[in-house]
């Protein structure tokens, strides 16, 4: 691979997934002159595949309090929404400390609080993407329906319903028959659900795509198949990142690498406690009748969204040190949780398969602020499951913090140094 000719960027973003290219977008509009680098194709890790759900409903963290006891029941169960294979691994049971320790009521309602308000900054600023971009990203706000077959997931659902409405968003409780009529692909059986009006999803790909598109029209030049293989520091901090394609020299950086970051950390000396959240999508033939819009499958965590002509299942999490090995009977575990409430024919046709690794903090919160040890490097990692619903709104922190502006969503939750 060829060297590039160099350029000194302000700002250089390693990482083009839809933090890294959400960021670039904000610096972009705020006037920086943004370099980005992936060492793929931007828009081909975890941010390719996913539900594309944009709720703020689901703002939760991953450690959540009671889930100690589920936990270790999953430990035991392959199939389980979250598996945690068993293995002696410092990273991994380092990790595991410090996430059994954010499963407190406390921990956990501060960080609904942020999750959510970065995602309802989010959402507005999809919105406001959506309706100004000349590259439509398949944006709809048709809502999210989160639906149970027993009692307690229904119990589930209206505590979520409970919690969310602090943070001013509403949901709707329906029981079995006006929730079967409300969404008629549920042709088995259910005990209800929550409807959330406001939620929206899109393409995730396109997401990227328009992400991308928008921030190169304001003077952005991203970079693919270039990938940092370290750092070079000088008495002020970071001067410039060496790639396989040459050294990139700018005033700040931001590592937007999500599951790598804790690697590429590891060349900056940088404690950053990201583990992969493995997670599986299939994109399926449409239904009789099509799912008229997402749904959550409560019980086996299972995330249904309708595409044109074709729907996505997704679901799982399995914690995992970088390892993108497909474990079949997973997959095949989210088509059966779907099968149990909606009528998928035991011959449906894959269009695709796909797993990516989601970055996970053992809190449950991204990272996205200045880094102490190196005052011109920023992290914007570790989005677990809301990666694409909180990327505008993180794009604009980053961009505020780089750019020394007042934030609008309080930063401190989300600070670079508190592990
Ligand atoms: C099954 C599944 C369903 C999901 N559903 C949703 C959903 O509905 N809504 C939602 O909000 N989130 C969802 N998520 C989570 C979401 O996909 C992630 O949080 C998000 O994609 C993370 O984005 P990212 O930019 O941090 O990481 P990535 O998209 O993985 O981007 C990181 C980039 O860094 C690059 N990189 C890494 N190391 C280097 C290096 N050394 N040099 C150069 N480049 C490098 C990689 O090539 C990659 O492109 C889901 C995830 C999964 C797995």
């Amino acid at each position: 691979m060829n060297q590039v000719a160099p350029i000194k960027a302000d700002v250089l973003i390693v990482g083009g997934g839809v933090i890294g290219l959400a960021s670039a977008y904000e610096l972009s509009r705020a006037g920086a002159k943004v370099v980005v680098i992936d060492k793929f194709e931007p828009g081909y890790g975890c941010s390719y595949g996913n539900a594309g759900w944009i709720t703020p409903c689901f703002a939760m963290p991953l450690p959540m309090p009671g889930m100690l006891f589920k936990s270790f029941k999953w430990l035991l169960d392959p199939e389980s929404p979250l598996y945690i294979k068993p293995e002696l691994s410092p990273t991994l049971i380092s990790w595991l400390l410090s996430f059994m320790a954010s499963m407190t009521q406390k921990k956990m309602l501060r960080s609904v609080d942020a999750l959510t308000q970065i995602s309802i900054q989010s959402l507005k600023l999809y919105q406001e993407l959506a309706a100004n971009t000349d590259k439509p990203f398949s944006f709809e706000q048709k809502g999210l329906f989160m639906v149970a077959q027993s009692d307690d997931g229904l119990k589930y659902a209206k505590q979520e319903m409970e919690l969310v409405s602090r943070n001013g968003i509403p949901g709707k409780l329906m029981l079995e028959e006006e929730a079967r009529a409300f969404e008629p692909s549920l042709t088995k059986r259910i005990k209800g659900g929550v409807f959330f009006s406001q939620e929206a999803h899109a393409e995730p790909l396109q997401v990227t795509q328009t992400l991308a598109h928008e921030a190169q029209k304001l003077g952005a030049v991203i970079l693919s198949k270039t990938e940092v293989i370290d750092f070079k520091l000088g008495p002020n901090g970071v001067t410039a990142a060496r790639t396989t394609r040459g050294m990139f020299e700018a005033d700040q950086f931001v590592l937007a690498t999500g599951s790598w970051s804790r690697h590429i950390g590891q060349t900056l000396d940088l404690k950053i406690p990201v583990l992969g959240g493995k997670g599986y999508a299939i994109i399926t033939d449409p239904l009789g009748p099509n799912p008229q819009r997402p749904m959550m499958l409560v019980e086996k965590k299972v995330a249904v969204t309708p595409r044109n002509g074709t729907l996505r299942l997704a679901g799982t999490l399995e914690l995992v040190n970088q390892d993108e090995t497909f474990t079949t009977r997973r997959v095949e575990a989210i088509v059966r949780g779907a099968r149990e409430f909606m009528n998928v024919p035991e011959s449906i046709r894959y269009h695709e398969i796909w797993r990516g690794l989601r970055p996970c903090t053992p809190d449950g919160v991204p990272v996205i602020g200045r880094t102490k040890r190196y005052p011109n490097m920023l992290l914007a990692t570790g989005h677990q499951m809301l990666g694409l619903q909180s990327a505008t709104g993180t794009g604009k922190l980053v961009a505020d913090l780089a750019l020394r502006r007042t934030p609008d969503v309080d930063p401190n939750p989300f600070r670079a140094d508190r592990f």
